[in-house]
């Protein structure tokens, strides 16, 4: 049978465009539809434009610092919207860029809504339906929204990047990535920030030592946090400003208030479930060749909630494309994925936490540096930074690295290679150190 196209990606993110343009690139017939913007979460409204605010958000530490270095440095002004018009031109720049590729590699873009019609067809929103061998789900994940009344008074990180001004004061809500990243940020350009979550427990998932280094540096800024609370209502106020009621009985005012609770998969209204595709907590339930419950539907990145990071889903969209297009079996090692979070100071991490090598490997060997960048020194921060390996006892293998302190994200990823490789604390300590670095104290450790 003859189908229109061997390809149909829906969805043009970081996932879906690397599906597309491989496959295209084997000699495969494809066509890609998306009804927001080529380049998805990650380019449009997450990685990109958030680091590039992060960015901005340090000059104030750095500016301030910059007079112990002996730098004139008048008050200087921030201004918001300079910034924010500044990065969402960037991310102007890479859609197009993104759109570039895809077109140099005859992949075809059809900016519409798509939706699964069949195993073999896709219905688009202008009402045609085309034919295709094999589909694949890359629709990604969007904020998820608590329920209480007065709920649509808040924004989420999409809305953040877009913001006319900033707010005075700003309740997140969230103790994970986002919202410590946002705190990070928005403290940074000076609002005053407060965190609050479910339960009291940050970045779950991270190591507890580096977690309770990044709540005691955040608090020692001025970010405050609430923990074990929830939302009853929020209501507008005349002069804009929003009232908080906590189920607790408390109450606050605030200018803005951010969910960042986590990510739900995008699977509704895409035909799925008609089609027989199996669900698993409305993410699509996938086969380690990133195949659903039905032979010619595929799905990789954030809507399959396996772990949701760009370069997971651009790994998995490259092995789709090499199995099914290009001759080459490949299925993706999510074997010590590193990770950071872009909080102020950020964390970098791969491999296990020291309770989870406990769990896996029962007796393991720890060892930490706690220490004062020298740069922090000069400039007179009183902020430490923690650097903690993680080894199986038996093998002294470094299982788990984990960092909080400055470019510690940088760093992490070039000591994932090690880690990734197997390497033993032998081999670090074999390892001179280029002094003087922050990350000469992972060839240093006692
Ligand atoms: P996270 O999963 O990181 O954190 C969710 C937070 O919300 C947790 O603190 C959790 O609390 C709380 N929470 C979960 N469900 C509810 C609920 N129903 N009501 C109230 N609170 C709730 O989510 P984010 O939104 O911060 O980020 C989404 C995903 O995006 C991340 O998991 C990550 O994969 C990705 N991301 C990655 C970044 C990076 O790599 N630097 C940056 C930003 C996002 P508790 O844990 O206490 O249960």
């Amino acid at each position: 049978m003859a189908f229109d196209y061997d390809l149909f990606v829906i969805g043009a993110g970081s996932g879906g465009v690397r599906a597309a343009r491989v496959s295209a690139a084997y000699g495969a017939k494809v066509a890609i539809a998306e009804e927001y913007r080529v380049g998805g979460t990650c380019v449009i409204r997450g990685c990109v434009p958030k680091k590039l605010l992060v960015y901005g958000a340090h000059f104030a530490e750095d500016l301030a610092d910059a007079r112990r270095f002996g730098w004139d440095v008048p008050d200087c002004d921030f201004s918001w919207p300079t910034l924010r018009d500044n990065v969402l031109a960037e991310v102007d720049r890479l859609n197009a860029a993104y759109t570039t590729t895809l077109d140099s590699h005859k992949v075809e873009v059809i900016l519409e809504r798509a939706e699964v019609a069949g195993p073999s067809s896709v219905r688009l929103a202008s009402g045609k339906t085309v034919t295709a061998g094999k589909i694949l789900i890359a629709t990604g994940a969007r904020p998820q929204l608590p329920d209480f009344p007065g709920v649509e008074h808040g924004i989420t990180s999409n809305e953040a990047f877009h913001l006319p001004a900033l707010p005075k004061r700003v309740l997140i809500a969230g103790g994970g990535y986002i919202a410590n990243e946002f705190a990070g940020i928005f403290h940074e350009f000076g609002c005053e920030v407060t965190v609050l979550n479910r339960t009291d427990v940050i970045l779950r998932g991270y190591d507890e030592q580096i977690r309770d280094r990044l709540l005691q540096i955040s608090m020692a800024k001025g970010i405050q946090f609430r923990f074990n609370a929830a939302f009853k209502a929020i209501e507008k106020q005349a002069d804009g400003s929003l009232k908080v009621q906590l189920t607790n009985g408390a109450e606050m005012d605030v200018d803005c208030v951010m969910y960042a609770i986590g990510r739900v998969p995008n699977t509704e209204g895409l035909g799925l479930e008609a089609v027989g595709v199996e669900l698993s907590n409305g993410a699509v339930k996938v086969d380690a060749d990133n195949r659903s419950s039905v032979e010619t539907i595929f799905a990789v990145g954030d809507v399959t909630n396996r772990v949701q990071l760009t370069p997971v889903a651009i790994r998995e969209g490259q092995a789709f494309a090499d199995t099914f297009f290009g001759g080459k079996p490949t299925q993706v090692d999510y074997g010590c994925i590193p990770s950071a979070v872009f909080s102020h100071p950020p964390i970098g991490a791969v491999g296990l936490t020291e309770s989870q090598a406990k769990q896996k490997y029962g007796a393991v060997r720890v060892y930490t540096s706690d220490f004062r960048p020298m740069k922090n020194v000069l400039a007179g921060r009183n902020e430490r930074a923690l650097y903690k390996m993680v080894c199986e006892a038996a093998s002294n293998r470094v299982v788990g690295l984990h960092m909080i302190g400055p470019e510690s994200a940088e760093i992490a990823q070039v000591a994932a290679v090690a880690v990734k490789a197997g390497l033993t604390k032998d081999a670090f300590d074999q390892t001179v150190a280029l002094h003087p670095t922050m990350a000469e104290e992972l060839v240093l450790m006692k």
